[in-house]
């Protein structure tokens, strides 16, 4: 944990020597940070890139690779899929909670195509083969699947549902090991290089440096236990990941993670937050989260999902990380999945790209009144919400929440009640409040001179919300603003 007294920025009269110096400094070297030095480079910019550890990548390259991207992409048309930037915006503010910074969402999705662009001409591949099957993410090398919930109630009846979560190839992929993410990092990293963007690794920001009139000039860092003064001549871009690690943060801003931090790495200690907070930064959102389910969406379209009450509370063919929102914030971690012994063997027969979500059933019983005896829920509790919606499951329709007709089917025969209590965890969405050019804002709503951000260290597009390619998507989007604004400073 950081202390706080090492967090304020240093005047630069106070450096006797810089051991580096550069146009633009970009610290952290994973999406944001690798997406900035590429666009500051192609400006004309000397760039160097600080990063902690021993190689490029951060938590990019261990993602499941998911960019959020749409309006009409080439690998979207060339798929069927219809889409526009004001479409992908009415399902984006819709999506991703109240008070989402409308411009930024705006901006995103009329880009939304030409960043598609960019990422293709910096050598990041796309396969043109879509994955329809319920899902965390491809269990293949198909590009491109519904990553938000847009084609399940509600926002299926608020806008024209269109896939938008692309990602990039990767033969032989293997889920949690070799994933789309590494394949999206590895092509960006070597277009950084071949542009001539230095690398210091081993390096770890430490705090700003400012000069007389509060502008970032640079930034100090330790490597093995000395200090090291990095001078930046244009800006410095923050591109350090978030504050999942950070457990006082963690406490204080979202607490419903405490313990449970996932999709992150040790490194987002929320330090590029922290600095730039000792300079007056503001900061956006900070309490939302993005939250994995540890559920198989398979089997979960398939049954129906309970709350502590044993009532049902979203429909369950929608994006897994929404339900993992609505069971962690809603109900109180409290959720079980129950489901018929049919149904169970189909969804076994499918394939799934998260085999180990599929854990042996807690419970199993030959009537719905037992199964609720054992699961220790209220008599009638777990009978009535069966009852109801094998009613109208009957006529192949979900009144209650709007679970589509294909996944519609009564409960019967023998059934199995999975406990799915505690079964999230996820990464904190809040942070630094930038511009649409990644320019940090003072608390006083002005640009901090010299200092820009992306990131997960900043608010981006997710408000409360999330979708599967919300983080790398703004990530690689505002990485390239932040560049581009700090070669130009
Ligand atoms: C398993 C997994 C699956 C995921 N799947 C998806 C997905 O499909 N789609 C999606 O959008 N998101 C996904 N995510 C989340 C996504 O990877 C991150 O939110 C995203 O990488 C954040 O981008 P970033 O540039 O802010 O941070 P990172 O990509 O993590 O880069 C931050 C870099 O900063 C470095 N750093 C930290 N502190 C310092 C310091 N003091 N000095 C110098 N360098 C420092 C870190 O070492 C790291 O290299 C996933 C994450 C994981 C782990």
């Amino acid at each position: 944990m950081s202390d706080a007294s090492t967090l304020r920025p240093v005047r630069a009269s106070t450096i006797a020597q810089w051991d580096h110096q550069a146009d633009v400094v970009v610290a952290g070297y994973g999406i944001a940070g690798v997406c900035a030095a590429i666009e500051a480079a192609r400006a004309g910019a000397e760039v160097l890139i600080l990063e902690r550890t021993g190689g490029w990548g951060g938590a990019a390259a261990m993602a499941g690779g998911f960019i959020y991207l749409g309006g009409g992409t080439p690998l979207q048309r060339a798929l069927g899929f219809e889409d526009t930037p004001e479409n992908m915006e009415t399902f984006l503010l819709a999506a991703l909670g109240p008070g989402v910074d409308k411009a930024k969402i705006a901006d995103y999705c009329r880009g939304s195509v030409e960043h598609y662009n960019w990422l293709v001409s910096c050598g990041v591949p796309f396969r043109e083969a879509f994955w329809g099957e319920p899902g965390w993410e491809p269990p293949h090398d198909e590009g491109l699947m519904y990553s938000g919930g847009e084609n399940a109630a509600p926002f299926n009846a608020i806008a024209k549902p269109a896939p938008r979560g692309h990602v990039p190839q990767f033969a032989d992929k293997k889920i949690g090991r070799k994933s789309g993410g590494y394949m999206l990092m590895k092509p960006l990293a070597e277009t950084a290089e071949s542009l001539g963007v230095r690398v210091e690794y081993d390096l770890r920001i430490t705090r700003l440096v400012v000069d007389d009139d509060e502008r970032v000039v640079g930034v100090l860092a330790r490597r093995y236990g000395t200090e090291v003064a990095i001078r930046a001549e244009r800006g410095i871009v923050l591109a350090t990941g978030s504050f999942a690690y950070h457990q006082q943060m963690i406490e204080g801003y979202a607490p419903r993670l405490i313990g449970r931090p996932a999709a992150a790495i040790e490194e987002h200690d929320g330090i590029g937050i922290r600095v730039a907070q000792a300079l007056g930064a503001d900061l956006a959102h900070m309490d939302a989260t993005e939250v994995a389910f540890f559920g198989d969406p398979q089997l979960m379209a398939r049954g129906i999902l309970v709350n502590g009450r044993g009532q049902r509370f979203i429909a369950e063919d929608t994006y897994p990380g929404r339900i993992g929102q609505a069971a962690l914030i809603q109900q109180e971690n409290q959720a079980f999945l129950v489901i018929d012994e049919a149904s169970y063997e189909a969804g076994l027969a499918t394939e799934t790209a998260t085999p180990f979500f599929r854990q042996p059933p807690t419970w199993a019983a030959e009537t719905v009144a037992e199964l609720e005896h054992d699961m220790g829920l209220p008599t009638l509790a777990l009978q009535a919400t069966v009852d109801c919606y094998n009613l109208h499951a009957g006529d192949g329709i979900d009144p209650l929440l709007g679970k589509k007709p294909e996944w519609v089917r009564p409960l019967r025969g023998p059934l199995a009640a999975f406990d799915m209590r505690g079964c999230t965890a996820g990464f904190t969405l809040g942070g630094l409040r930038t511009d649409l050019d990644s320019r940090v804002l003072h608390v006083s709503g002005a640009p901090i001179a010299g200092l820009f951000a992306a990131g997960r260290c900043t608010s981006g597009l997710c408000a409360g919300g999330y979708v599967s390619g919300a983080s790398l998507g703004d990530g690689s989007f505002y990485g390239r603003r932040a560049g581009i604004a700090a070669a130009k400073n």
